[in-house]
C-alpha cells in the first residue's frame, strides 16, 4: 500500500527594501564587486550595533496580512549561532520565539480542487553572505581556500513556514507559485528563484501504516519550480525504497543535485539546541500597535484571488482568468484594453493568445510592450467590425509591437484600405465560388478529395476572383470554414 506523502515548506523571500535589515548598506548585490556593499555593522565589527529597518517590518507585515496571519503586536529577535565563514558575526539575527506573524493560510488549486494550506508563522531574518570558490575555466580547482563576499550579508528576508499540509509534489509547486504571486502583487519581493530572492526548503516524510507522521528529511538547493517537483519525486521514491527494504529514514538535510537528478546527504539535521538560540539583546522588541496594523490593512492592494473573482464578472473561463491574473501588470493591461472599449471576451482572447505570443517572441514582458492598451482596443474593435480580418489584425499587432508606428499608419501599410479583400467582401466571393461548383464541393464533403487537389482548385478560383487582393492563408481558412471542414 502506498504510504501517504507529507510535505511542509519553508520559503524565504528577499524583501524589496532599498537597504539591509540592520544597516544602511544597499540590498542591490547582484553583479556587484564583492565586499563593496558592506559597512562595520554588517561586517560585525566589534562595538557596532544593529538598527532595525522599519520598511522590512512593514513588508513582512503586509505579506502576513495577505496570508491572513495574525500580526503580532510584540515580536522579538534572537541569535542563531553557527560557525561558518558566510556569517560575519558567527550568528544570524532571526526571529525565533516570537515571530512577527502567526497562523494564516494560503489556498491552492490542483486538478480543479481547492485546498487550504495552513501556515505556522512568518518571521524576519537577515541573509548570510556567499562563499566564492576559486575556479579555472569555470571548474573547481580544488584550491585549499574559498573567498567570501558579504554583499548579501544582512539583506532582509521573510521566511514563511507552512504546516505539513501538502500531499504531493504538484501541490508543493502550486503552493510556491501562489506564494510568489502574492509576494509580487504586494510588492513584497520580486520572488525570482534563479537569482535567489525566493528560496525553498522542502520537508518531506512518508506516513506510517497507522497514519502517524514519519521521519522527515529536509531538501535544499532547488532553484526552479521544476527542480522542486523533481527533488520531491526523487525523495519519495528514495524513502519508499529504504522503507521497503526494512530500513529507517534518518532525519537529515539533503541537497538536490539538479544535474544528476538526485538528493545527497549534507548533514544530520541540526536541532534547536545545536544553534544555541538566545535573545538578541542589542535590539529592542518589535512593537506594532493595532492602529499601525489597521494602516497596513488599509493600504493593501487588490489580492490575486480578489482580482480573479472580479474578472469572473467579465464572463471569462477559469483558465483565461488564471492566465490573465497570473501577473499583476498583465491583468492591468487587460483591464485597460477593456476600459478602452474592447469587448471583454474578445479582449481576453487577444491578450491571452496574441499579446502573450508576441511577448514570447520578443522575449520581453508586458511592462516593455510597445502597443498601448488603447491601440489594442481599437485594433480589436476593427476586427470585430470586420474592417480587418483576423489574420490582418494579428499582422498589424506584430508590426505595432516591433516598430514605432501608429495604428492608422500600420493599417494603411497593411493594404487593408488599399483594396485588400478581407472579412465580408472575401466571404461573398467564397459563397459565389462554392455555389458555382456544387460537384466539386460534393466530392470534398464526401471525403473523396484525398490528395487535396479539389480544395486547392477552389482556393485558386477564390484567389483569381479576388484578383490577388486576398491573403492566401485567410482565403484558405475562410473557405474551409464555409465548407464546414
Ligand atoms: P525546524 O524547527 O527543525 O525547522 P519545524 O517544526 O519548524 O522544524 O518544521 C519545519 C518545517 O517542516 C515546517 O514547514 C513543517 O511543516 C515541516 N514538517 C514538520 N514535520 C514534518 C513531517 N513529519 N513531514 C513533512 N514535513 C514536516
Ligand atoms: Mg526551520
Ligand atoms: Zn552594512
Amino acid at each position: 500500500m502506498a504510504r501517504p506523502i507529507v510535505i511542509g515548506l519553508e520559503v524565504h523571500l528577499q524583501l524589496n527594501t532599498k537597504t539591509k535589515l540592520f544597516c544602511s548598506c544597499s540590498t542591490d548585490y547582484i553583479g556587484r564587486t564583492p565586499n563593496t556593499n558592506v559597512c562595520p555593522i554588517c561586517l560585525a565589527v566589534p562595538g557596532t550595533l544593529p538598527l532595525l529597518n522599519d520598511s522590512a517590518v512593514a513588508l513582512a507585515s503586509r505579506m502576513g496580512i495577505g496570508l491572513r496571519c495574525k500580526i503580532q503586536n510584540y515580536s522579538t529577535f534572537g541569535r542563531k549561532n553557527y560557525f561558518y565563514a558566510d556569517l560575519a558575526k558567527a550568528y544570524q539575527i532571526t526571529q525565533y520565539e516570537l515571530p512577527v506573524a502567526t497562523g494564516g493560510y494560503l489556498e491552492i488549486e490542483v486538478n480543479g480542487e481547492t485546498k487550504v494550506v495552513r501556515l505556522h508563522h512568518l518571521h524576519l531574518e537577515e541573509d548570510a553572505g556567499k562563499l566564492v570558490h576559486p575556479t579555472t575555466d569555470g571548474r573547481l580547482t580544488g584550491a585549499a581556500y574559498s573567498l567570501v563576499d558579504y554583499n548579501r550579508g544582512g539583506v532582509p528576508l521573510t521566511e514563511v513556514v507552512s504546516e505539513p499540509d501538502m500531499s504531493s509534489p504538484a501541490e508543493a509547486k502550486e503552493y510556491v507559485s501562489r506564494l510568489r504571486q502574492l509576494a509580487r502583487y504586494l510588492d513584497v519581493s520580486d520572488g525570482e528563484m534563479e537569482s535567489g530572492s525566493l528560496r525553498v526548503d522542502a520537508n518531506i516524510s512518508l506516513s506510517k501504516p497507522d497514519g502517524s507522521l514519519g521521519t522527515r528529511v529536509e531538501i535544499k538547493n532547488m532553484n526552479s519550480f521544476k527542480s522542486i517537483e523533481r527533488a520531491l519525486e526523487y525523495e519519495i521514491s528514495r524513502q519508499n525504497k529504504v522503507l521497503d527494504s526494512g530500513g529507517r529514514i534518518v532525519q537529515e538535510t539533503r541537497l538536490w543535485d539538479d544535474a544528476e537528478g538526485v538528493t545527497r546527504s549534507m548533514r544530520n539535521k541540526e536541532t534547536a539546541s545545536d544553534y544555541r538560540y538566545y535573545p538578541e539583546m542589542d535590539l529592542a522588541p518589535v512593537v506594532i500597535d493595532d492602529s499601525e496594523i489597521e494602516d497596513f490593512r488599509r493600504r493593501m492592494p487588490e489580492l490575486p484571488w480578489e482580482k480573479r473573482e472580479r474578472f469572473a464578472a467579465f464572463g471569462l473561463t477559469k483558465e483565461e482568468i488564471s492566465i490573465l491574473t497570473e501577473q499583476r501588470e498583465l491583468a492591468r493591461y487587460y483591464e485597460d484594453v477593456v476600459s478602452a472599449g474592447a469587448p471583454p471576451a474578445r479582449a481576453a482572447n487577444w491578450v491571452r493568445m496574441e499579446v502573450l505570443r508576441v511577448l514570447n517572441e520578443l522575449g520581453i514582458d508586458i511592462t516593455g510592450f510597445k502597443v498601448k492598451p488603447g491601440a489594442l482596443a481599437e485594433l480589436v474593435k476593427k476586427v470585430e467590425a470586420k474592417e480587418l480580418s483576423n489574420t490582418l489584425g494579428k499582422e498589424i499587432l506584430d508590426v505595432l509591437a516591433r516598430e514605432d508606428i501608429s495604428l492608422a499608419d500600420a493599417v494603411k501599410r497593411s493594404g487593408a484600405s488599399a483594396g485588400r479583400l478581407t472579412g465580408a467582401s472575401l466571404d461573398e466571393i467564397i459563397k459565389k465560388i462554392v455555389s458555382a461548383n456544387p460537384d466539386v464541393v460534393e466530392t470534398i464533403k464526401n471525403g473523396e478529395d484525398k490528395k487535396g487537389g479539389k480544395i486547392k482548385f477552389l482556393q485558386g478560383l477564390v484567389m483569381k476572383e479576388a484578383r490577388g487582393q486576398a491573403d492566401p492563408k485567410e482565403a484558405a481558412e475562410s473557405l474551409a470554414k464555409n465548407l464546414d471542414l
